[in-house]
This record gives structure tokens, C-alpha cells and sequence, in this order.
């Protein structure tokens, strides 16, 4: 065989290979939602929040963490009420 026809072989080798990666990312990319976590990665939680501004208070039940970021109200992060310590 040849060797300028095993590089076009290669060539076209390679460039059906970068376009099945090529494909693959941007499929990556077109995925609308991201995975909802594992139930098991969620935490039941009881945390209360109040709200600085008008005293709305919430109680969150389920987080991804332990101490998960605080809710917003009136545009304000809500306060936790209840103490870390209680969990
Ligand atoms: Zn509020």
C-alpha cells in the first residue's frame, strides 16, 4: 500500500473522530435540565426562615446540605430562626 493513501485513510480517520466528538459535546450542551440530585444526596431538614422586612417566616423541609443557602424574601436573604445546634 501506498503511503499517501494510508495518510488519507488517517486523515479521514481522524476527522470522522472529531466529529463524533464534535456531536457529543454539543449534545452535552443542547441537554435542557441538568439531573434533578439523588434523593439520597437530599438532606431532610427543619429549618425556619424569617424574613427581615415583613416577618414572613418559611419552613424548609428538604436541602442539599446541611446548612443550605438561606431563601430570599423582599429581595433579602431570609434569616434562620431556628439554631444551627437544633438540627
Ligand atoms: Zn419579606
Amino acid at each position: 500500500m501506498p503511503w499517501p493513501l494510508v495518510n488519507v485513510i488517517l486523515a479521514l480517520a481522524m476527522a470522522y473522530l472529531l466529529l463524533r466528538m464534535g456531536a457529543m459535546i454539543l449534545g452535552s450542551f443542547a441537554r435542557p435540565v441538568p439531573a434533578p440530585p439523588d434523593p439520597g444526596e437530599l438532606r431532610k431538614v427543619r429549618l425556619t426562615y424569617r424574613c427581615s422586612i415583613c416577618s414572613t417566616e418559611v419552613r424548609m423541609t428538604m436541602a442539599n446540605d446541611e446548612v443550605p443557602e438561606p431563601p430570599r424574601h423582599c429581595q433579602e436573604d431570609m434569616e434562620l430562626v431556628t439554631p444551627v445546634d437544633d438540627i
